[in-house]
């Protein structure tokens, strides 16, 4: 799977380290997320929940 997050877009609230936190962290120094292990989604099965409940749809999973 291909995770990614907009820059442009993440305000760095870590709702999507709380949901998914095997993929994402929240890089609290610079204020935002970054994705550590996408190869993870296919495993732990919450990616496709933290793309949903981010709140500026800063995140795209795909296949
Ligand atoms: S949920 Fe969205 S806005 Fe919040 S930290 Fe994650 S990517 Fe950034």
């Amino acid at each position: 799977m291909n995770v990614a997050i907009d820059p442009e877009l993440c305000i760095g609230c870590g709702a999507c380290e709380e949901i998914c936190p095997a993929v994402f962290h929240l890089d609290e120094a610079v204020g935002m997320a970054e994705v550590m292990d996408a190869g993870a989604c296919e495993f732990v099965g919450c990616c496709e929940a933290a793309e949903e409940n981010c709140p500026v749809e800063a995140i795209t999973v795909e296949e």
